[in-house]
């Protein structure tokens, strides 16, 4: 069972020497459990925040531990009463190919609804963060102007998708022509912002004259600063990451001029998409319904390769070489 193991705490961008390439005995499954074989690995960029040694919602992952993360297994042997072979399941199964899982946690993925790894993305995680990140934290109203970053993102991508659902303007900022074009010609946005080349302040007066009702925040740093300064007066700010900080080997950057808050009598909030966890089931029904009737477009990128090909795949985050959600498929 080859698996992708820590191996020392990284300092700025992970480096391939921060993770150990193992090889594990497979284990069977006893009372209760099933065995699986991984089919597709997600990649997330909180997984870098996983790897310091720092308080944080989830507890940090161990040296020497089995790389955290979601993926998709198809069941090889049950004795699990919900689950016989065949079955596809997803869960916090770690990046490693065989796995042995007592259920819980689980989720039984249906494949009439969508493909296996649309699981890991629209119809999971990062689709639940967009949804109750926009929805509750943003408590959007219809005909807001909605401005998301990292908008040609998992996350990102959605927000602007189930923003037009709900009738609001939405501005995009993403790295890149083809991004952006991905953004106002086939995701329906209303406009992008190409943070590499324009300017991103001037660019927000010129798309949102009336101010930023809702600003979903992926990237933090200059970003959110140029955000800041547009907000319409009872703005929300979602802050739901800050990729731009991730790596950071300082301190993080914060928003200078935060006092726009005052001025504009606006809010700022975090939240993490676990607490909604109760109600993933509903959300996540009725994004496979805008799914279905064409509202929204799902974008993923799939990589083809072995778990050896985990480090690498996931510093594409870090790149913007990603557009949609980013999985690796296990070949
Ligand atoms: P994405 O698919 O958006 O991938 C990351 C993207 O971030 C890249 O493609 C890149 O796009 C952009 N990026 C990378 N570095 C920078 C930088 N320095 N400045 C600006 N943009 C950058 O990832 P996800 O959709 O999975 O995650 C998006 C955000 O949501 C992350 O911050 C993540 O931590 C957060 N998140 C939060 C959750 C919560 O519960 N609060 C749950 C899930 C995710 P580009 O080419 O446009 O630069």
């Amino acid at each position: 069972n080859r698996q992708i193991r820590l191996a020392a705490r990284p300092v700025g961008e992970v480096k391939p020497e921060d993770w150990e390439h193992a090889e594990a005995p497979a284990a069977e499954p006893g009372e209760g459990e099933f065995a699986g074989r991984t089919r597709f690995v997600s990649l997330d960029p909180a997984m870098r925040g996983w790897l310091d040694d720092r308080p944080s919602y989830l507890p940090p992952v161990g040296l020497g531990e089995v790389m955290r993360a979601g993926s998709v297994v198809e069941v090889t042997a049950s004795n699990h009463p919900r689950y016989q072979v065949g079955d596809l399941v997803v869960g916090t199964f770690g990046v490693q190919e065989q796995v042995v899982s007592d259920g819980r946690g689980t989720v039984r993925i249906d494949a009439s609804v969508a493909p296996p790894s649309t699981y890991l993305g629209a119809l999971g995680m990062p689709g639940m963060t967009a949804y109750f990140g926009l929805l509750e934290v943003g408590a959007l109203k219809e005909g807001e102007t909605v401005v998301v970053s990292g908008a040609a993102g998992a996350v990102g991508s959605l927000v602007g998708q189930i923003a037009k659902v709900k009738g609001c303007r939405v501005v995009g900022i993403a790295g890149g022509p083809e991004k952006c074009a991905l953004l106002t010609d086939e995701l329906g946005f209303d406009a992008a912002i190409d943070y590499r080349s324009e300017d991103v302040r001037k660019a927000l007066r010129t798309h949102c004259p009336d101010g930023i009702d809702v600003y979903f925040d992926n990237v933090g740093g200059d970003i959110l600063d140029a955000a800041l300064a547009r907000l319409a007066m009872h703005a929300r700010v979602v802050i739901c990451g800050a990729i731009s900080q991730y790596n950071a080997e300082s301190k993080v950057t914060g928003p200078s001029n935060y006092l726009s808050l005052l001025v504009r009598r606006a809010r700022m909030e975090g939240f993490v998409v676990f607490d909604y966890a109760a109600r993933y089931k509903a959300a996540a029904a009725e994004m496979a319904g805008w799914i279905a009737d064409g509202r929204i477009t799902v974008k993923e990128h799939v990589v083809r390769g072995t778990v050896d090909d985990f480090p690498a795949t996931l510093q594409m985050l870090f790149r913007g070489e990603n557009v949609g959600k980013l999985v690796l498929e296990l070949v």
